[in-house]
């Protein structure tokens, strides 16, 4: 049995607090290691250490420290195998996914090489007589990041990479279930050059992340996770003073249009909504079709396909649709929503429930489900289900379906499938989402735009990753410098306008 520790100082260490918990290979629902639950007094350490360590790596300038991001780009790539490999091991995605999650990561590195133009500042020349004024971005100091289990390779790396560019030391409290990357990135951004005690990964749960929230060193805090969890975390990091962004969970919506290319939309339905087993905050749990007639069109094509899926563990080889879910509690709560949807009146036209793999009876999978005739009203639609479940709410008009998206709490992403230019055009303007698809089913922004949901989806006014990041991760100082010339003649005793 595998012990997994943290990251201090730059090297691999055991806990200490006595505290583990399981770490499951979701594919044969055996345990595969223990993971050290660190406790307050080794989060502290930890932090302590970071500080020692953050004031010289401020100090480092911003082309030194994008070189050590350069060299982590290279050291991503060539390890790109073995790190999805431990990623589908821990997590259960298929492995062309796990390749992604990486590549995904690797992407907002590869954009923190900018740092040293990011960071400049503005600067005003002559802003009054013989005045200049500028602005330079600072680091925070110590900052943390808190994330989930759904992409471990990925989140870790939009939260670190930005912190670290920026001079800050990161502070890294990954998901509890899939520890073993997030070490792996760690010993990498070592070999890159990143001196010891700057990037310090922390394992552990609630303990863990509430050392990090009361901790009076941490400047700022990144979270990513479900909706309750970053509610929470969001008040009691800024109850402490500290700045915080929280992106929670999701219900994204793809409206399908009656004049929509509907092998298009239902091509695009199975990826988005059953792809990575359903466990992506921007999978689309929820398909609108406008329209009766579109509806019956729609429910035609997506049932053979979702009929087609192959589950299966990553070892079985590339024709794999997607994988196990991530626990025995994530499948029971999956299948317990599938019950309500079912006692609720909606239609299960593909029922998984029975789903089994021979040789893989113990594992977490969940066999596809659709259900048609979902109603609001119903817990199918209004909770985040996180797994393989679509849910198909007929919407009579363009109007109707816009609303549903809308009045939905959630607000992360969403999508439009239509001909129709004047639509989409309308539909990006008017709703109240924070990341739009227009026929592209999930629509991610690349590394050098940002992400973020709105309503409950996110807490905060800065998107994670791209520009934003800089932003979050550093402090704006304004400097007004007037270098006298000639003779001074006093002092000045009244706040002047620039005149
Ligand atoms: P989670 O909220 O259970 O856990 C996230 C993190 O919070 C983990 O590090 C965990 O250890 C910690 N945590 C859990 N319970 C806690 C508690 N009671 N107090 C303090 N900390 C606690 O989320 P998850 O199951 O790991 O991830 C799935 C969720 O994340 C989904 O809701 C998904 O939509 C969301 N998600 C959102 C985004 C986004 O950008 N909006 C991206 C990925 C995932």
């Amino acid at each position: 049995m595998d012990s997994i520790g943290h990251y201090i100082n730059g090297a691999r260490v055991a806990g200490t607090s006595g505290r583990t918990a399981d770490v499951f290979n979701p594919a044969t629902g055996e345990v595969q290691a223990q993971v050290a639950l660190a406790g307050k007094a080794e989060l502290d350490r930890a932090v302590a250490d970071a500080a020692a360590a953050q004031p010289a790596w401020g100090a480092t300038n911003p082309q030194k420290r994008a070189r050590v991001m350069m060299e982590f780009v290279r050291l991503l790539n060539r390890d790109m195998d073995k790190l999805a490999e431990a990623l589908s091991r821990e997590h259960g995605k298929t492995l062309p996914d796990a390749k992604g999650d990486v590549q995904r990561g690797l992407e907002v590195v590869e954009f923190c090489i900018g740092a040293p133009h990011l960071l400049k500042g503005e600067f005003t020349d002559s802003a009054g007589p013989g005045i200049d004024m500028y602005s330079m971005r600072q680091p925070l100091g110590v900052v943390a990041g808190i994330t989930p289990f759904n992409f471990p390779a990925m989140i870790p790396m939009w939260k670190m990479a930005p912190a670290l560019a920026c001079g800050n030391a990161f502070i890294l409290k990954p998901s509890e279930r899939d520890p073993s990357v997030p070490l792996m990135l760690a010993e990498l951004l070592s070999e890159a050059g990143l001196p010891d005690g700057v990037l310090q990964v922390v394992n552990g749960d609630k303990e863990a992340v509430d050392a990090i929230l009361d901790n009076e060193t941490i400047q700022a805090v990144g979270f990513v996770g479900s909706t309750p969890i970053a509610a929470y975390i969001y008040a009691r990091g800024c109850a402490n003073g500290k700045r915080v962004q929280c992106f929670g969970g999701a219900k994204n919506h793809m409206i399908v249009m009656p004049d929509a290319d509907m092998d298009q939309a239902a091509d695009a339905l199975i990826g988005a909504g059953y792809g990575a087993a359903g466990e992506r905050c921007m999978a689309i749990s929820v398909a609108v079709p406008v329209g009766d007639e579109t509806a019956d069109r729609l429910i035609e094509k997506l049932v053979p396909r979702i009929e087609k899926l192959k589950v299966g563990p990553y070892t079985a080889g590339a024709d794999v649709d997607y994988g196990p879910v991530v626990t025995a509690a994530a499948k029971e709560k999956i299948l317990g929503l599938v019950q309500s949807g079912i006692d609720q009146g909606a239609e299960l036209v593909v029922d998984g429930r029975d789903f089994s793999l021979q040789g893989y009876e113990d594992g977490f999978f969940v066999g596809p489900h659709l259900f048609d005739r979902v109603t609001p009203e119903m817990d199918i639609y209004r909770q985040e289900i996180f797994g393989p479940v679509l849910s198909c709410v007929r919407a009579p008009s363009y109007d109707a379906a816009l609303a549903l998206a809308m009045d939905h709490e959630y607000g992360n992403g969403t999508a439009i499938f239509t001909r129709d230019g004047d639509a989409a055009r309308d539909f990006a303007s008017r709703i109240n989402i924070g990341m739009v698809g227009i026929n592209v089913p999930i629509p991610v922004p690349l590394a050098y735009h940002t992400f973020g949901g709105w309503k409950k989806s996110g807490f905060g006014d800065l998107n994670q990753h791209g520009p934003d990041a800089f932003r979050f991760y550093t402090r704006t100082k304004t400097v007004t410098a007037r270098w006298p010339s000639g003779l001074k003649d006093g002092g000045e005793f009244h706040f002047k306008a620039m005149d």
